[in-house]
Formats: structure tokens, sequence, C-alpha cells
């Protein structure tokens, strides 16, 4: 089996986790910025966390053999401070250059709110002035469906953006066609309780389809399963899946988003 991880907080998580991705066939792994727990205190702490993820965290991957790549933004949870969202957004076009950047994420809303939105907006102008790549975290729960048309609604509004150049993640079953009815992408997060298991994620696919669609564990500090995409796959083959078609889900499609970036290689 081999699969790309394309979505995983690995500043988060131990060698351990790294040496059983690259055992189970993980052939890339792509971070995004997130929040870390806690709010940092100032525009220092995101200088230091992307300093980490676009250098510190690609040597220590590569330790174990695997490419790492990364994502860049202020995330939506501390997004409500304006003046802080307006000075990390102004730091980060000076790492835009650094090799393992894919693009601006996992950007998008976190309580749906005005603030939230207008930073939204400044990411994703940020995004098109500078040709990258975006990656969206919608909401959790009650706040998802609301909040997925109103990010929707933003990238739409910003005529620059054309669509298969934008991942929506963490769709559910009452938010996954509107996505991809938009031309986007969409991603299903597996983890043990909340967004999708991995029998909801392999009963979505099998109503919607496996075109533009990808699966990631988004691994973090929080309850998440490093490996849920080789064991997704696993109870994929369990359901009488063939192999190329597992294949193009683990590994062929989130390949071919990622590559519209020039420096994913693989
Ligand atoms: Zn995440």
């Amino acid at each position: 089996m081999r699969y790309i991880e394309p979505h995983g907080h690995m500043v988060s998580r131990t060698t351990d986790d790294y040496q059983a991705m690259v055992t189970a066939g993980c052939l890339a792994v792509c971070e995004p910025a997130f929040w870390a727990g806690f709010d940092r205190s100032g525009v220092q702490g995101f200088y230091d966390y992307f300093c980490q993820l676009t250098d510190y965290e690609p040597k220590r991957a590569a330790k174990f053999g695997l490419p790492h790549y990364s994502w860049l933004c202020i995330n939506p949870k501390e997004s409500e401070d304006m003046g802080l969202a307006k000075e990390v957004i102004s730091i980060i076009p000076e790492f835009l250059d650094r090799p393992n950047v894919l693009g601006i994420g996992e950007i998008g809303l976190n309580k749906n709110t005005r603030n939230e939105l207008k930073v939204l907006e400044w990411h994703v102008d940020l995004a098109a002035r500078n040709d990258q790549l975006i990656l969206v975290h919608t909401p959790h729960l009650e706040d998802k469906l609301k909040g997925t048309r109103l990010i929707l609604d933003v990238i739409q509004a910003d005529k620059r953006i054309q669509p298969e150049r934008v991942i929506i993640d963490h769709v559910e079953e009452h938010t996954v066609e509107m996505v991809l009815d938009t031309g986007m992408w969409a991603g299903m997060t597996l983890y043990p309780e909340s967004k999708c298991t991995p029998a909801r994620a392999i009963d979505i696919l099998e109503n919607y389809g496996t075109e533009r669609i990808w699966m990631n564990s988004a691994c973090d500090w929080g309850i998440s399963v490093p490996l849920a995409v080789p064991r997704t796959a696993l109870e994929m083959r369990k359901r009488g899946w063939l192999e190329e078609k597992i294949d193009a889900v683990i590994y062929g499609n989130p390949q071919r988003f990622m590559r519209q970036s020039p420096r994913f290689k693989l």
C-alpha cells in the first residue's frame, strides 16, 4: 500500500508516529498551520511556528525518509483578533518561497464570526496575489453547514481563485455535495469519534464518488490516529473495493491536487 497523508499536524506527534506512517506506506505528509492548543501571545510566536513548519519539521521527517510539506496562515480560532491576524498575514510572504510550502491554510471559520470572515477574505486575497493553493478548515458540529456556505461564498466571490485549486476540509454527509458542486475539492477527516469515522467516510465515497476527494487523519495533539488513512484503506478492502480504486483515493487524489503547486514533487 502507498498513500499520502494530506493533513497531519506532525509538530505534535512523536518519532514513533513517523516510523509507523512510513512503515504503512506513507510517501509524503502535508502539514497545515493551525491552533497550538493555546493562543499565541503575539506575531513572534507565529514567526517561530512558521520556521518550525518550513525548516525544522521537514528535517525531522527526512530522518524517516518522508517528504514533508507545509501550509501557512493564522488559524481561524486566533483570527478573532484582527490586529494580530493582520500582523501575521504580513509576515507570511517571506516564507512563501521556502521549498516545502504548498499554499495558504488551514484558513476558514471557527465560530462563523464577522472578524473570522474578514480574516478569511484577507487570506484568500493573499493566496490570489501570490498564486498559492488554498486549504480550508470548516467549523465543527452545528456551525459546519452555515460555516461551509459562508466559506464557499467568500471564495467564489474572489474571481481570481480557480475552484480546483481549493480544498475544503472536514466535510461530512451534509456538506460534501455543496462543496463538490462548486468544483472545489473536498477533504474527509478520519477521527475516532467526531468528524468522519472510517465507515462514514467510505459510505460518502460510495455515495458521492471518488473524484476530487481525499481522506486525512488530521492527527494533532488531541485524540486522533496518525494511521487513520491506511486503516480506512484496509476497511475499503474488506468492503470489496479494488486495489486500484483504493490507490486512486489515498494516493492518486492528494497527489493530483498537491502537484498543482510546482513545489510538490514525488
Ligand atoms: Zn488541521
